[in-house]
Parts: C-alpha cells; structure tokens; sequence
C-alpha cells in the first residue's frame, strides 16, 4: 500500500523544499560553503546534500571549486557558491520621461544597464512598450553574451496594477486599462519570458528592503514626475485591499491648490514632482513635509526613505521635510522620524524588479530546473 509520504507527488515536494534549503543556506553564507557544512547546518544527510548540490550544479545555479592542493594567492576559497553565470533576472522600468532594462545575476550582481530618456506623455502605450520592447531585446543579448539566461521579467510602472498586470490607470502616461503583458508578448526578444508587472513604487520598496538598509519598517517615496510610495511593514509589503496603497501623490496639501491629472486640487504631486522640486525646493519640501506628517501620525512610521529623483535631491529636501514633521508630528519631540536617501538611488525599481525575478528562482530552484510543460 502506498503511504503519502511515498508518493510521488509528496516526494517531488520534499525535494523541491530541500532544493530551496540547500540553494538557501549557500545564499546565506558570508564564506563558500562545503556539502558537509550544508549538511550540517541544514541537517540533511550527506548523501542527500549531494545529490540535491549536484542537480543545482548541473541547473546552472550553484558552481564549486575543488580545494587545491596549495592554494594559490588570489585564488577563491574551495567550496560552494551561488552560480554568477546561471538564471538572471530582466528588471524593466517605464516612466514618464525615461525607459530603463537591467539584468541581474543569481547572486544580485547588476550585469547590465541601459537607460534611455524621452518623453512618454503624448505616446500611445503600444509604441511606448514596443521601445521598451528593443531595450529588453538589446539586454537580453547583453545577457546572453555574458551566458546568462533569462528567467523572467519585471516591470515597474507609474500606476494602479492588477495582478494579472493590467495597468488600470497611469495618470501621468495617459494610460487607462492597458494590457501591458499582452503588449509586451508582442516583442519577439520577450516570447515565451514569463513577464510580471507591478507598481514602481512598491518594487523599488522592495528593491530597498533587499539591499538591506536594515529596517523593517519603513516608507519610502518614489519622486519622479509623479511620486508614489511603498510602504514595507515588518518586512513586507503592504499593497491594500486591491493592491493599490501608496498613492501619496495625490493625498492633498493645500484643498484650494493647483488643479491634478486626478481631477482633484492641490495634490502633493503638484508641489513635490520632480519639476515642482527643480522650480521650488523649499515649497516642495514643506508640501512633502505635510503629506508625510500625516502618514508618520496614522501608522508610526519611524524611517522614511526618499527615492527616485528625490535620492540626488536629498540634501536639498531634507531641512524641509523635517521642519513639517517637527511641526505636526505628536511625537516628533518623543522619537524623530529618520530620513534618508535610497541605498539603490534613482535605480532601485528596476533592479528591485529585477529581484523579484531572481528571488522567485532562489526561492524555488525546482522550478527552474524541471521548467513547465
Ligand atoms: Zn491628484
């Protein structure tokens, strides 16, 4: 009789988890980890340990050196590593006024990047992701050349996301329910590449949170001519009931204000985008300053992280915002809000986008080697 735990699917699952836990642990380790070391951190015996290191060898995901009689100077350590040549991630990023590809290697590694500037406002999204298309193709055959191999794609972009990836409204591109992977299939580089989309805000967040600033909680503020947010709570993303938090752009500042792209008045977004802070640093500061006090006093934020085109502006913006957040915060007097620049800088929605993909793979190696049909 056959038990569940000998059957075969139950089986497969088994290995997918220890194949995660092996690639896992090499991923973890500060030095190259042998297979007797994974197998006593992970508790798997050696037998297993080698079987499951040899099938992520083979899969293009982890490399070992033999240890040399006599180490040479220069030489890297004997042992196990996460495969610098294997499965990268394809990071895509469409904004208001610049297209932008990059791939990233199993171990985080940024590979490529191409960024191209031009504005999007007045083009059809077809065109738009048809020219974003020739920038994928033309990173992809920059990954190729370097043996890497596609595992995916993911794109950033200014706007309300399903999660099918249909972009139901991109205020400062035009766009209103735009098939955007149906678009995107249409480029041959991109056929066959499982593609995802989300909000560049939340991705950049995520990007932010990878590269370890180190804090669990945190906001951070994408400013472009647009700005959003992303807002990591406890080490995760919070997207709202449908996926749709974060829109600070359009929380308003002054109700009178200047007339939005939302239909609304006096939106941050037309204080604080990137041109309102190149004409009016100061201005731009204080209406950033009020919106954040608000989300500061509503959720206890502790760390606010400015990026996008804010991250090169950071001197600039920094006296500002904290003047309004001393000036309406209850507890700005109890504990103050720390701000800083984006470890990533003008680029982390891409290559958190690009993470993501990599992430997916690190996460669930059996995947990748057994691919679906
Ligand atoms: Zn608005």
């Amino acid at each position: 009789m056959m038990t569940a735990s000998s059957s075969p699917v139950r089986q497969s699952s088994v290995r997918a988890h220890n194949l995660a836990l092996v690639l896992q642990t090499v991923a973890n380790s500060a030095d190259r980890p042998s297979r007797a070391t994974i197998s006593g951190r992970t508790g798997l015996t050696r037998a297993t340990v080698s079987a499951l290191v040899d099938d992520l060898i083979a899969g293009g995901l982890l490399t070992e050196l033999d240890p040399a009689p006599r180490a040479g100077a220069g030489r890297p350590a004997a042992g196990l590593a996460l495969a610098p040549d294997g499965p990268a991630g394809l990071g895509l990023e469409i904004n208001v006024d610049y297209l932008a590809a990059c791939v990233l290697d199993l171990t985080g590694t940024v590979r490529r990047r191409f960024v191209t500037h031009a504005d999007h406002r007045a083009v059809p999204p077809a065109t738009a992701l048809a020219e974003l298309g020739e920038l994928a193709a033309t990173a992809l055959a920059a990954a190729a050349a370097d043996g890497l191999r596609p595992a995916g794609a993911a794109l950033a972009v200014p706007g309300l996301v399903t999660a099918s990836g249909l972009v139901r409204v991109a205020p400062n591109l035009s766009w209103q329910d735009v098939d955007v992977p149906a678009l995107l299939r249409q480029v041959p580089a991109l056929a066959g590449l499982p593609v995802t989309v989300d909000n560049e805000a939340n991705l950049a967040a995520l990007g932010e949170l990878r590269a370890g600033g180190g804090d669990p909680t945190f906001l951070y503020l994408s400013g472009e001519v647009g700005i959003g947010a992303g807002l990591v709570l406890d080490g995760a993303l919070y997207r709202g009931a449908r996926g749709w938090s974060g829109e600070i752009g359009h929380v308003t500042v002054y109700p009178d204000g200047r007339p939005c792209s939302c239909g609304a008045n006096g939106c941050l977004e037309q204080y604080a985008g990137q041109e309102a802070v190149a004409a009016d640093p100061a201005l731009a500061a204080a209406a950033l300053g009020i919106a954040l006090a608000a989300v500061v006093n509503l959720l206890d934020i502790e760390v606010i992280v400015l990026g996008g085109s804010y991250a090169p502006a950071f001197d600039r913006l920094r006296e500002g915002i904290e003047a309004e957040l001393k000036r309406r915060v209850l507890t700005a007097d109890l504990a103050p809000v720390t701000l800083r620049p984006a470890i990533l800088g003008a680029d982390a929605a891409m290559l958190g986008a690009a993470d993501t993909v990599v992430r997916a793979v690190r996460d669930n190696p059996a995947a990748w080697l057994t691919p679906p049909g």
